[in-house]
């Protein structure tokens, strides 16, 4: 009999919680709760307060006088029916209920729930029938602590299974609370405010007054608080930064803080967007007031990003994740940035999930493709040579423009790989050309990215991927930024020296957005300089991109280095172009980047001229 009281239960509660939770902090958690709760119970609980409920006069009688037997500090109270009960609960602090379920007026959980519905927060043990096993365990799954048979309540281990249920009692209020409240600000843990976030989702019915916005709030650089002011002061930091975001919310809102510095606020009744904005300014005053630590003072900034459309979800989860990803796109974008979500950046951050893998199956499958846009004489409109420019031919998504996928590509590191696919495919396509129309001199240029151009043995590769295609070094040109080169300047002197040996060229990429002086790079050595777009758009009407184009024009021919704008658009931008004395050029006006077969028409085209004019 025993062992079936004290045996392994189904505590459902537990369970719900363990269920959403990791079971390894829940283990954690209940561990040292329990432990807390068996060193206090000796001295706090000096008197075990018992509640009989049961409407048999010999019964009750029967229990008390059990209890009473086994303990001094037990007091006993009894009721004879459901009302009673109610009101002796009430009116005084209660310990444990000892609930007979079979009541003249309800019968079975009825009689449970019942109690439970009007007594929140009370152990509850239940008494069932002789035989009634199953009865008891669904009465632990309605949330009773425990249950004991009418034929075991003569039993002397009876006090001890009532103590158990109040120790069971306890574990599990300091569950829930270890589980639902942050112990550092006080502020509701991501639990709750999930539970507030589905009943705000059901109560939606496409009116304003049910409407709700999430808002991610997130504490800019707050390691470096930890990092300098060490990690009390970073407590005091997040209790001082949950109780600004709480002060800028009414009533009906609910901030919950859901671990390190990410807060969450729910806000209810928004009618429009400007509802949104209203908080996010009023938080924003509420941070720009300094803290104060030992005279040093502390500026807070927060990133924020918010989901306001809760009509466009279906489960709040998904409101959840977007509202973290806008402020992950704020946070990125630089201090104290608010953004709304956007679906692009879900299709950013998908695509950056799993991106790596991704990116390798694409390099295998050949998905990427080198386009080529001619570089022409802008007088005769000849193509002079290539620049190969790589799209991502995805078999889903079509064609992905670098821009979209060489950060990530970067980040990961398989830049190097795909440079080497790009600089590869390349050359084959010079030689198939040199196969197909020989004497054709034209040549291609490349880019190269920072990454690639850190790897020491960079210069090496690259000119035993020519010999291996036996083409010349001259045919391809490595295109190289100007930030690249500033970024670490002597391993990339090095590296642009060693091409150079090998007799390939160097072009600067994007010449004019940085802020190194011409001087200075051409002692490095390269052979030509790629002015940038941006100064060509703004050539007829900015005075002042007239005039650094003009300066670097004249500068670049004085050093001896060919001169190349890209981004020409127009006749007219090609004509002041000639004037300035720049004679070559790329844009959208003489080709966009097109795919090898058209290139290979130019180059067909080029050599048949070429051939006619030495006939
Ligand atoms: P970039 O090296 O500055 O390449 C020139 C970019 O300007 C190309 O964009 C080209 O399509 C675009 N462009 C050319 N003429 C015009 C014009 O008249 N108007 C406008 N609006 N745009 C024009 P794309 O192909 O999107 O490439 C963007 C960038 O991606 C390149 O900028 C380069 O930095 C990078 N990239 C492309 N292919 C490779 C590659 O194989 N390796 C590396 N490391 N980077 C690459
Ligand atoms: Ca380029
Ligand atoms: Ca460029």
């Amino acid at each position: 009999m025993n062992k079936q009281i004290s045996g392994p239960r189904f505590y459902p509660d537990l369970v719900f919680l363990a269920g959403r939770f990791s079971v390894e902090k829940l283990i954690t958690a209940a561990v040292a709760d329990f432990f807390c709760i068996a060193r206090l119970s000796p001295g706090r609980r000096k008197m075990t307060r018992i509640l009989i409920v049961d409407d048999d006069a010999h019964d009750r009688r029967l229990i008390s006088s059990r209890l009473m037997k086994s303990s001094a500090d037990v007091e006993v109270h009894e009721a004879d029916n459901h009302e009673n009960a109610i009101r002796i609960a009430k009116s005084m602090k209660i310990d444990v209920v000892l609930l007979d379920l079979n009541l003249i007026e309800s019968d079975g959980l009825v009689t449970l729930q019942r109690f439970t519905a009007e007594c929140v927060n009370m152990p509850v043990v239940v008494l069932t029938g002789s035989t009634d096993e199953e009865l008891g365990l669904k009465a632990i799954a309605s949330g009773a602590q425990d249950f004991i048979r009418k034929s075991d309540i003569g039993n002397p281990w009876l006090y001890r299974c009532i103590t158990n249920a109040i120790t069971r009692f306890e574990l599990q209020q300091a569950l829930k609370t270890e589980l639902t409240q942050d112990s550092l600000t006080g502020l509701p843990k991501r639990a709750t405010f999930e539970g507030m976030l589905q009943a705000a989702f059901d109560r939606y019915d496409g009116t304003d007054e049910t409407a709700f916005a999430v808002v991610y709030v997130d504490l800019d650089e707050f390691k470096l608080i930890n990092d300098c002011f060490g990690h009390a002061i970073g407590d005091e930091v997040l209790i001082e930064f949950g109780r600004r975001a709480q002060g800028c919310c009414r009533a009906t809102d609910l901030v919950a803080r859901f671990g390190g510095d990410e807060f969450v606020v729910l806000l209810e009744s928004i009618k429009s967007e400007g509802d949104i904005n209203n908080f996010v300014n009023r938080f924003y005053e509420a941070l720009s007031a300094p803290l104060s630590f030992d005279g040093e003072k502390v500026f807070l900034s927060a990133s924020v990003g918010y989901v306001a459309s809760c009509g466009r979800y279906e489960e709040y989860e998904a409101m959840l994740r977007d509202a973290d990803t806008a402020m992950y796109e704020a946070k990125k974008s630089g201090k104290s940035k608010h953004l709304q979500f956007s679906q692009r950046m879900r299709d950013d951050s998908l695509m950056a999930i799993g991106l790596e893998s991704r990116m390798r199956m694409a390099l295998e499958n050949g998905e990427f493709e080198v386009y080529y846009q001619p570089i022409v004489d802008l007088q005769s409109c000849e193509t002079l040579q290539f620049e190969a420019l790589v799209r991502w031919n995805h078999p889903e998504r079509g064609i992905i423009m670098p821009l979209d996928f060489i950060p990530h590509v970067e980040q990961t590191g398989l830049i190097i790989q795909l440079g080497q696919t790009v600089l590869e495919s390349v050359c084959r396509q010079i030689r198939a050309w040199d196969d197909a129309f020989p004497g054709n001199e034209i040549g291609v240029n490349v880019n190269v990215s920072n990454v690639q151009a850190r790897v020491p043995e960079f210069a090496e590769n690259v000119f035993r991927t020519l010999t291996e295609s036996r083409l010349d070094s001259h045919r391809v040109t490595l295109e190289i930024t100007e930030s690249t080169i500033m970024e670490d300047p002597e391993e990339t002197i090095k590296t642009l020296q060693k091409i150079r040996e090998f007799g390939l060229k160097v072009g600067i990429d994007d010449f004019g957005t940085g802020h190194s002086s011409l001087s200075k790079l051409h002692r490095i050595g390269f052979d030509c300089l790629k002015i940038d777009r941006s100064f060509v758009k703004e050539l007829l009407t900015e005075s002042h991109a007239e005039v650094l184009v003009e300066t670097i024009i004249l500068l670049a021919k004085s050093l001896g280095l060919d001169v190349v704008a890209e981004g020409i658009e127009s006749q007219e931008e090609a004509d002041r172009l000639v004037e300035m004395g720049c004679n070559v050029g790329q844009g959208f006006f003489y080709g966009k980047p097109m795919p090898a077969a058209d290139a290979s028409r130019l180059v067909e085209s080029n050599s048949t001229v070429a051939q006619s004019s030495t006939i």
